[in-house]
């Protein structure tokens, strides 16, 4: 690892501070467990590493306007076991229950893993389902960006060098929402998905599929979103789940590497893809 200056700023004005100074030459480090293996590897090598440990205000988990607003420094661990989180969004305790193991759990935050920018984690998938905003802060101020905007490309994210992520503000889910979601894991329990899928559907009182949504990661350099208008008013047992799942054959366009080719993976994108709506529709309240 080659040497670095180390700052622990209090405030975010000084985490600004830096930013504007440093910009390219700097890293932001939050809990540490990716940033850390890339400086080992030397693919990351700052000059200036700016620890956000101390930065009070990006703690807290609240619930504002419906919306869950969750601060950058929360870890996975706190969001999971949250009761603001067990109440009213389990999912995303679910979800977050998948994620490597609790000792990783209990030092990597929401906010690095957002801007780690890799569709192969647990979080990128569920905040594209759940319709989540991330806010992105400077000297120059805040904009929000739709999750959907906020992924570019492997590892990449539209924050600029002198931002950092401050928040992520999530939609509740609808009470009445059934959710399912799937990790297929070919190698071990605690690794990355070789597929994951996620999805929440609402059963109108008539017994027809009132709202369906349904994404994946770990398939694509970025999560996505599949065309599921056409399930919107079809009885549960619609065979349009299946064309919904094999039209995500088109979109996917997975890595060939350890947990399987890309030709595998895109036939379990396909298989997940309809498991996974059936077992949300399955569980959705009539
Ligand atoms: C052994 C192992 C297994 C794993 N398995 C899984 C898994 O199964 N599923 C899964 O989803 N993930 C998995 N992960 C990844 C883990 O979720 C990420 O490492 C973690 O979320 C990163 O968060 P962090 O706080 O440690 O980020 P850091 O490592 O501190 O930072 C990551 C990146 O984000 C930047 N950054 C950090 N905070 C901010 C901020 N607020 N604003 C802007 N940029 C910021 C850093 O500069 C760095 O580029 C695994 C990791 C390890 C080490």
């Amino acid at each position: 690892m080659e040497n670095f200056e180390f700052h622990a700023p209090r405030e975010l004005a000084d985490v600004y501070a830096l930013l504007d100074e440093h910009e390219y030459d700097a890293r932001l480090i939050a809990g540490g467990t990716s940033l850390v293996t890339f400086m080992k590897q030397q693919l990351v090598q700052p000059d200036h590493l700016i620890h956000l440990g101390k930065v009070s205000a990006l703690r807290g988990v609240d619930i504002i306007d419906g919306e869950l607003v969750v601060k950058a420094l929360t870890t996975y661990r706190e969001l999971e076991t949250h009761p603001l989180v067990l109440e009213q969004a389990p999912q995303i305790a679910e979800v977050l229950g998948h994620v490597a193991t609790i000792r990783i759990r209990e030092s990597a935050t929401i906010g690095g893993g957002l801007s780690q920018g890799d569709s192969a984690q647990d979080g990128p998938g569920l905040w594209l389902l759940l319709n989540a905003r991330v806010v992105l802060s400077s000297s120059s101020g805040q904009r929000e960006v739709a999750i959907g905007d906020f992924f570019e490309d492997y590892f990449t994210t539209v924050t600029e060098p002198n931002e950092l992520l401050t928040e992520i503000r999530i939609p509740l889910p609808p009470a009445n929402a059934g959710f399912a979601y799937s990790k297929f894991l070919p190698r071990s329990e605690d690794d990355y998905a070789a597929v994951s899928a996620a999805a929440l559907v609402t059963i109108s009182k008539d017994g027809k599929i009132e709202s369906a949504r349904l994404t994946l990661g770990s398939v694509a350099p970025t999560p996505i979103r599949a065309d599921t208008d056409s399930l919107v008013g079809q009885p549960t047992d619609t065979p349009l789940i299946d064309t919904v799942a094999e039209s995500l054959r088109e979109r996917v366009d997975p890595l060939d590497d350890v947990r399987g080719s890309a030709a595998y993976k895109t036939d379990m994108a396909v298989v997940f893809a309809r498991r996974t709506l059936q077992l949300a529709i399955e569980r959705a309240p009539r």
